[in-house]
């Protein structure tokens, strides 16, 4: 068996999936496959690029072993409770070597009301790279194995070249998972969920409660990550948050050029709900979506395990504060929380001056004149330069491990997705590698750690589907 699937998903009650099988496509060529991946999963990249591996991945046959199903889900969507999404265009193949294989846009399932179960090219493109950058930067993440292009075209705005990703994840538990037994009163399941999360996620934990304190702390040290690095994620709708901790779903996300803390592009996003800023406040109102599911199981007197869930919920600024302030310390090469009010006279220097996020940090530990050149105004910011040489040694090697060169820049993906549509996929390959290395500068390919020119800005991004 070239994949050794294991199926613990399909072991779990009814009431967690519906079988689905992929729809199969006319003519699939492999985009990218991510070799690194296919072996750390104990998977012979070489059977993945033959004819045989092409078709699982197409979704045109079901390896041996496979058990295909779509999960079910709930979420709040932009605050609004849908009791019943699931993977409407996504369909879980088994597990192997631990994590989840996924084939995003093989084709409708029970759970895809009115769309049609495809993915178009872009998103493809997008989630392939930005994932594969977020995990580059040390950020937990699902990841890419594969892209492939259809050979079929999907009905967007316009028609448009369809694609298949294979998705890795350590589980695709997500906190719609907990919410659509919540929303049903199917205690039973939740107790399975909990269970099985358990299993897979902390199995030092000993009952719900304990889970639900290390999903708060995996969370709140996540959105503190993604905020290290100008990570706006776009959709945090509660069925795109996971229960493992991993950066998951990326439709309409990006990484910040100017630094602007109310940014956000998505287009369907017209409030600002998921801005820059509004992360870790939305993670924390996402939380208490899943403690309400969860409460039944915290304990058997509802005031009780009320006041238990707003005990541990009321932490989850001081975690992430916590995390946010080591990490910028960090970015500033200084000691943990040496000096909180340092990292943000900077930041409101940076929002005021419109510098660029990656460059700025980047430059600080390049020297003085890297850095001040991101500043239009640089005499307050000379003054907040003495005061940061004044506190001490910062330290530049470790600022260069951790304030990236590269990031996939919104403009520099869209000229790539643009070329994969006219059939060039050289500049997808060319970035991929770059990204593969964030922290490593390299000669010749300045191009893509430039701020995007007042032209080249990208002001929205659209969703997957
Ligand atoms: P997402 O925006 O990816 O978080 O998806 C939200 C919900 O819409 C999930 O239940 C998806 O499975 C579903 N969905 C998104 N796109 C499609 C599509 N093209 N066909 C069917 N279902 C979709
Ligand atoms: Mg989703």
């Amino acid at each position: 068996m070239p994949i050794a699937f294991k199926n613990t998903y399909a072991r779990l009650p009814e009431s967690f999936f519906e079988k689905a099988e992929p729809t199969p496509v006319i003519q699939p060529s492999l985009i990218a496959l991510n070799h690194e991946l296919a072996t750390e999963l104990g998977i012979d990249p070489g059977f993945l690029r033959s004819d045989e591996g092409l078709a699982i991945l197409a979704g045109n046959s079901i390896p041996s072993g496979a058990e295909p199903l779509a999960m079910a889900y709930a979420g709040h969507q932009f605050g609004g409770f849908s009791p019943q999404l699931g993977d409407g265009r996504a369909i879980l193949l088994g597990e192997t070597g631990g994590k989840d294989i996924q084939l995003k846009g093989a084709g409708q399932t029970p759970f895809s009301r009115r769309g049609d179960g495809r993915s178009a090219l872009g998103p493809v493109l997008r989630e392939y790279l930005v994932s594969e950058a977020m995990h580059a930067l040390g950020i937990p993440t699902t990841r890419a194995l594969a892209a492939v292009l259809s050979g079929e075209l999907v009905l967007r705005e316009q028609p448009e070249k369809g694609g298949i990703f294979t998705r890795v994840a350590s589980s695709h538990l997500r906190i719609g998972t907990a919410q659509y037994f919540a929303a049903r009163g199917d205690t039973d399941s939740l107790k399975a969920l909990v269970g099985y999360a358990i299993q897979r996620h902390d199995p030092e934990a000993t009952d719900a409660f304990e889970l639900f304190q290390s999903v708060i702390a995996k969370q709140a040290r996540l959105v503190a990550q993604w905020m290290g690095v100008g990570f706006i994620h776009g959709v945090m709708n509660t069925d795109n948050m996971s229960l493992s901790g991993e950066t998951i779903d990326y439709g309409p996300c990006a990484f910040m050029d100017r630094f602007n803390p109310a940014q956000k592009f998505s287009y369907i996003d017209q409030n600002g709900r998921y801005a820059y800023a509004n992360q870790p406040g939305i993670a924390q109102w996402n939380l208490t979506r899943l403690a309400e599911a969860l409460l039944p199981l915290f304990h058997d007197d509802q005031e009780k395990a009320v006041t238990m869930a707003k005990g541990e919920l009321e932490n989850f600024p001081d975690l992430f504060d916590s995390a946010y302030f080591k990490i910028f310390s960090k970015k500033i090469g200084l000691p943990e929380n040496y000096d909180r009010e340092l990292i943000q006279i900077l930041l409101d220097l940076m929002a005021t001056q419109k510098a660029d996020f990656t460059l700025t940090f980047r430059g600080l530990a390049n020297g003085p004149d890297a850095f001040l050149s991101n500043f239009g105004d640089q005499e307050p910011v000379r003054d907040w330069l003495a005061r940061w040489n004044a506190a001490g040694n910062p330290d530049t090697t470790l600022m260069k491990t951790v304030n990236p060169a590269y990031i996939p820049r919104n403009h520099r993906i869209e000229e790539v997705i643009e070329a994969a549509k006219q059939g060039d996929f050289a500049p997808f390959h060319e970035i991929h590698s770059i990204l593969r290395e964030p922290y490593q500068d390299k000669d010749g390919f300045e191009k893509y750690q430039q701020t995007p020119s007042p032209d080249e800005v990208v002001c929205n991004t659209f969703c997957g589907t």
